[in-house]
């Protein structure tokens, strides 16, 4: 039946009751999807506007699902994080990404590599030790490794991280505020936090030409940025008027599909070698 109230946005073409299935298929397969290797990595770059290189790579998971096909991570994330498997799939995450980029390391390529991580990971009190494995059996170091933290997750988050994240710093990885100013950060806490990278929301980025006041948030951003000795990462760059504006603005390091889309490991020594020659 057609349902008589707003039409709701959808991510795909199926009813609610489909959709519903869906996800309970999802969370019933995703300990085997683990288990029995079926989860995959792509890589986005993050340029340097000045060095007009690669400057980092985002390790972003897929789910090769044998039925249903690919999966992207909006879709099985949050069950991983209900069902308590959020670990094990990170644990596979940092450990693939690591050995994905450590022959490319010891090639000479200067990069630092993006991993997500759940504030659930962070609240299972093995985030450190997990980092720390996936670093020694690499031989990639701490420095090399960027954590990326949804900052309206922790912002939403008990007082207390801070510590946990500091113990992380301290073993010299970099950390990094991602999808900023979509949650809503005092800025005193900003301050207190120990945060070395900002990740601003692609939705800014997304308006940002055209609207002052989009605009005028991004500046801002930007200027924070440099005031707190914080890098700002622009997400989400499509289109070249917004590379323009936002290299004018004076952000540094941006990422989006117009510099370059997620590309499976195999492609990445292209990627890699298209950059180092523009
Ligand atoms: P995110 O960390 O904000 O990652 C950026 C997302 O934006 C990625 O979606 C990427 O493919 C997409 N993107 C990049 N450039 C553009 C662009 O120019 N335009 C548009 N429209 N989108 C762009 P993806 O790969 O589907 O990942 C979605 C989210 O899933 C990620 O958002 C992240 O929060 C989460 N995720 C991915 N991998 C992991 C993981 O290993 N662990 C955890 N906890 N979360 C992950
Ligand atoms: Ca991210
Ligand atoms: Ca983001
Ligand atoms: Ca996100």
């Amino acid at each position: 039946a057609k349902a008589a109230g707003k039409s709701r946005v959808r991510l795909h073409a199926d009813t609610p009751d489909e959709a519903a299935g869906r996800r309970a298929r999802l969370a019933r397969d995703l300990p085997t999807a683990i288990e029995e290797g079926q989860l995959r990595l792509l890589f986005q770059p993050v340029i340097g506007v000045a060095e007009r290189t690669v400057l980092g790579l985002e390790a972003l998971v897929r789910w090769q699902h044998p039925q249903l096909g690919l999966v992207p991570p909006d879709e099985f994330i949050a069950l991983a994080e209900a069902d308590g498997l959020i670990v094990p799939l990170e644990r596979w995450v940092f450990g693939e990404a690591t050995a994905t980029v450590a022959p490319l390391l010891a090639e000479g390529f200067d990069l630092k590599l993006g991993v997500n991580v759940s504030v659930r990971h962070l609240q299972a009190g093995c985030l450190a030790p997990d980092i720390a494995r996936a670093l020694a059996a690499s031989g990639v170091p701490p420095q090399r490794l960027m954590l990326e933290i949804t900052e309206s997750v922790l912002m939403g988050a008990e007082d207390g991280f801070e510590g946990d994240l500091s113990t992380l710093r301290t073993l010299g990885c970099v950390i990094s505020l991602d999808d900023f100013g979509k949650g809503h950060s005092s800025l005193a806490r900003l301050a207190r936090l120990p945060v070395d990278v900002l990740k601003m929301d692609r939705d800014f980025i997304g308006h940002i030409d055209g609207d002052p006041r989009t605009e005028a948030i991004v500046r801002s951003v930007v200027e924070l940025g440099r005031t707190l000795g914080i890098d700002v990462v622009a997400e989400g760059v499509e289109t070249p008027g917004q590379l323009a504006l936002l290299r004018d603005l004076g952000c540094r390091f941006l990422q989006g599909y117009l510099l370059g889309r997620p590309v499976p490991p195999e492609q990445l020594r292209a990627v890699l070698d298209g950059f180092d020659t523009g």
